[in-house]
């Protein structure tokens, strides 16, 4: 039985893409020469959210652990990793096309949105005579794979350079690197690699904005375990996940943990959890857990002759390593912080007893892209002054954005917009009594700080 998922509001998507465009977060890639379908661009804010994101990853999964460590492998790696990993033969997607309206659709997709159970299984393929265009209800064509590496060549000339591929996931370099890594760090067992980096897969049908690109960074681990007790592993990253997710302020309502049953899970996956969020187009994956047995390490150890077993130093039992894998899109991971994020909300204006509908993001306050906004009151010789020493004073420790334009509470709602969570407002009074508003972002609460002590204030507030 699935549980109740709260459905998020059909037209946010719409909302948080303008915002976005606006306001400079993500932005239509190749705009000028009239964009390329599925790319987007991460403007100054967005570029920023995304830095936050990795950071707090980083912190989450590797660097508040003593068993994890961290490392950064080629994109372009030899064309045999992925006949070993098998993406070569099976890193494919059912493609089917519209005979009359020409779209392009996957296979899987179709059968999912008709709820046919178990779903499209590549041995037993469905009478695709029964299933329709969703589009135009045209005929649709044979089933066929396609798959989903890009292809290029290294040297010079295209035509004699070897045939490599651009990667469509981190694993492969955790598990080629295994064994090296093992040994300069002198890891035991278990312990896990992790990474975080750019990936390539060339998608039959992107879209829904950033949810599905043909490129996007992937926050991936790899844990290395004795296969023995792989149950409370795979709960541990089960755990992490779930609290990561409240880190980033997910609700639990918006959330299925998604148990796929054998018969969809890869042939040599005991136990796979995809973690799926409630999207304003539907219920979709967000992450995926998977225990991968030791299918990844014994496959590379059998192509590359390399021995990538590991000897247990109190038991001395030597086996190939099993391993749990925790993998989270980071643009997955940008979408639905920021759906998360966003409120539209009545809120008092600068006229006595009136209000008006404030659009703001809020971010958890580790995650904003801007962490202080400093506003002069007016463009005055006396208060841009200050108001800039203190920016300046203040950018030595936190992000900062100065801004003396417009009227104090249009710069008050862009910052809302973006969801800076504390404004410093420099006014005539700062002059006398040597203090300074601050703002807060969601109680709009102000309060007056002393000049000398504000950064120490704010600092305290990230701390
Ligand atoms: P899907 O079923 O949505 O195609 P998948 O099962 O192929 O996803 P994985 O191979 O498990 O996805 O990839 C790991 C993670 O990478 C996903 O959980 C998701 O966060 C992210 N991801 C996968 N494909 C894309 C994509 N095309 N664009 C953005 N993020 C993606």
């Amino acid at each position: 039985m699935k549980k109740e998922i709260k459905p998020l509001e059909p037209d946010l998507m719409d909302k948080l893409m303008a915002l976005c465009k606006h306001r400079g977060f993500i932005i239509p890639g190749s705009e000028i020469y009239g964009g390329l379908a599925n790319s987007w661009d991460f403007g100054p804010y967005g570029a920023l959210l995304k830095q936050n994101i990795r950071r707090a990853w980083l912190k989450h999964f590797v660097t508040s652990r003593d068993d994890v460590v961290l490392m950064d492998s080629s994109i372009i790696m030899n064309s045999r990793v992925w006949e070993a990993s098998g993406h070569l033969q099976n890193f494919t997607d059912p493609l089917v096309d519209c005979k009359k309206c020409k779209k392009r659709f996957r296979a899987d997709h179709l059968l999912e949105a008709r709820s046919l159970e178990p779903g499209y299984d590549k041995e037993k393929p469905v009478d695709w005579l029964e299933i329709k265009c969703p589009e135009c209800a045209g005929d649709l064509t044979e089933v066929r794979q396609f798959n989903l590496m890009f292809k290029t060549s290294v040297g010079p000339v295209a035509e004699s350079g070897a045939v490599v591929y651009l990667r469509p996931e981190n694993a492969a370099g955790m598990f080629t690197d295994f064994k090296s890594i093992q040994q300069s760090m002198r890891q035991r067992l278990p312990f896990g690699i992790a990474q975080i980096g750019k990936v390539f897969r060339n998608e039959v049908t992107p879209g829904n904005w950033i949810f599905r690109t043909r490129e996007f960074e992937l926050m991936e681990l790899e844990y290395f375990i004795h296969p023995r007790g792989w149950e409370k592993v795979f709960d541990m990253w089960l755990g992490e996940i779930k609290s990561w997710l409240k880190s980033l302020g997910v609700r639990d309502e918006h959330l299925y943990f998604h148990e796929i049953e054998g018969a969809d899970r890869a042939h040599y996956s005991k136990r796979t959890v995809d973690i799926e969020y409630n999207y304003p187009f539907g219920l979709k994956e967000l992450y995926g857990l998977a225990y991968r047995t030791d299918f990844d390490l014994s496959q590379h150890a059998k192509t590359s002759g390399a021995d990538l077993t590991y000897t247990d130093p109190v038991t001395n039992e030597t086996f190939v390593p099993h391993v749990v894998e925790p993998s989270m899109g980071l643009e997955r991971t940008v979408l639905v912080t920021m759906l998360e994020a966003y409120h539209e909300e009545e809120a008092p204006t600068a006229e006595e007893g009136a209000t008006d509908r404030r659009v703001v993001l809020k971010f958890p306050k580790h995650l904003a892209p801007i962490q202080v906004a400093v506003l002069p009151l007016s463009k005055k010789e006396e208060l841009m002054g200050p108001s800039q020493s203190l920016a300046q004073e203040l950018r030595q420790h936190l992000v900062v954005e100065y801004d003396e334009t417009q009227s104090i509470g249009r710069r008050y709602r862009r910052q809302d917009e973006i969801g800076t969570p504390y404004c410093v407002t420099i006014d005539f009074d700062t002059i006398q009594d040597k203090a300074v508003t601050v703002r807060d972002r969601d109680s709009m609460k102000q309060e007056r700080v002393k000049i000398t002590e504000v950064v120490g204030y704010l600092i305290k507030k990230y701390s």
